[in-house]
């Protein structure tokens, strides 16, 4: 078994693999493991059967994304038995789109497959993905035409937000797909000159553009422990994925600033009609004043609330910080 090392590895090399050793592994498999322990044994098992009916070699890539459980053991484990198998080890959780990405930086194949670890995403859907590679499409996403085991919450919820974000955003992003796809090489060398913080990459892949086409799949059940995202991480996943492909958001802040500038003015001709034709019938008007105050203060904090958001975003962008730090590799050489 190959020694894992005290120190952190240098810094990672440009993102990519040098041309010479693409050539030699067909299929990279990317696997991002947070806390796994419990399925990581069943999903090695079945993804290298699924491979090894579908294709003459490949790689799978394994992301530790900084478990806290016994799952870098487990695939330490598997890495000592099978080469084929490869592993980035985080220095920390960096998040799921980040191990992904870190996936994509080092794995050698002409094309790739992001899946799940828990087993939603089947491996046996692979093999029709490489169908559709080898008839000459560059993304091939997978399309959940069903869910299982979810609560009906993330299923709606799921549901509705493709749905809005594909209306906010210019980019075609398919609905209802995750990041189980395939991508070949040639699309892959333009994602790694997208090197942003904020990472949303199925917005990312769909960005990119080229010869897309769809296989529908049945999203099972987890196979083993539960999910990665709670609530609050879906939202901030679900906002990152708004934000990065869309500035509708200030659009609309500052169309609710025309609109509140607009009420206003209405009312100050009002009361100067008022004012001129009928004195009289001037009343104190407290409670107009009140809620028009409250309601330009609620808009400017809304639009300052979502200028924040983007000032955020932008702010992380210019510090520049290496994505993610990888404290161990196995089986890369
Ligand atoms: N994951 C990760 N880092 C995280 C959260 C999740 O690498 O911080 C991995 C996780 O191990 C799994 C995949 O991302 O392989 C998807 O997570 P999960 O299945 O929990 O999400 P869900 O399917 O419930 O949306
Ligand atoms: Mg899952």
């Amino acid at each position: 078994m190959q020694q894992l090392s005290d120190h952190a590895t240098s810094a990672p090399q440009a993102p990519g693999p040098s041309f010479s050793r693409v050539k030699d592994v067909t299929l990279s498999v990317v696997v991002p493991l947070y806390n796994e322990e419990l399925v990581i044994d069943a999903m090695y098992d079945r993804l290298t059967m699924a491979l090894r009916d579908c294709v003459d070699s490949y790689e799978i890539v394994m992301v530790n994304d900084g478990s806290r459980d016994r799952t870098l053991q487990l695939a330490l484990e598997i890495c000592r038995r099978d080469k084929a198998v490869r592993l980035l080890n985080f220095s920390r959780n960096f998040g799921h789109q980040i191990a992904i990405t870190a996936g994509m930086d080092r794995c050698r194949g002409r094309c790739i497959v992001v899946i799940d670890a828990d087993l939603q995403d089947p491996p046996e859907v692979i093999a029709q993905m490489l169908e559709k590679w080898r008839e000459g499409y560059h993304v091939v996403y997978g399309v959940r035409a069903q869910r299982k085991g979810e609560t009906w919450f993330k299923r709606v919820t799921a549901k509705a937000f493709y749905r809005f974000l594909r209306r906010m955003t210019p980019v075609e992003i398919p609905v209802d797909t995750g990041d189980f796809r395939l991508i070949d090489r040639r699309v892959l060398s333009e994602l790694y000159r997208m090197r942003e913080q904020a990472r949303f990459v199925r917005g990312m892949v769909s960005w990119v553009g080229f010869k897309q086409a769809e296989v529908q799949f049945v999203r099972e059940e987890r196979f083993a422990g539960e999910t990665k995202y709670p609530l609050r991480k879906m939202l901030r996943f679900a906002i990152d994925g708004v934000l990065s492909f869309s500035q509708l958001p200030l659009k609309v802040a500052s169309a609710f600033g025309f609109l509140s500038a607009l009420v206003s003015f209405l009312f100050m001709v009002y009361g100067l009609v008022q004012r001129a034709f009928y004195p009289e019938s001037v009343v104190p008007g407290w409670a107009s004043i009140f809620s028009a105050i409250l309601f330009i203060g609620g808009v400017q904090l809304i639009c300052l609330g979502i200028l924040g958001e983007y000032v955020g975003r932008i702010y992380e962008e210019v510090k520049r910080r290496p994505l993610y730090i990888v404290q161990d590799e196995v089986n890369f050489e």
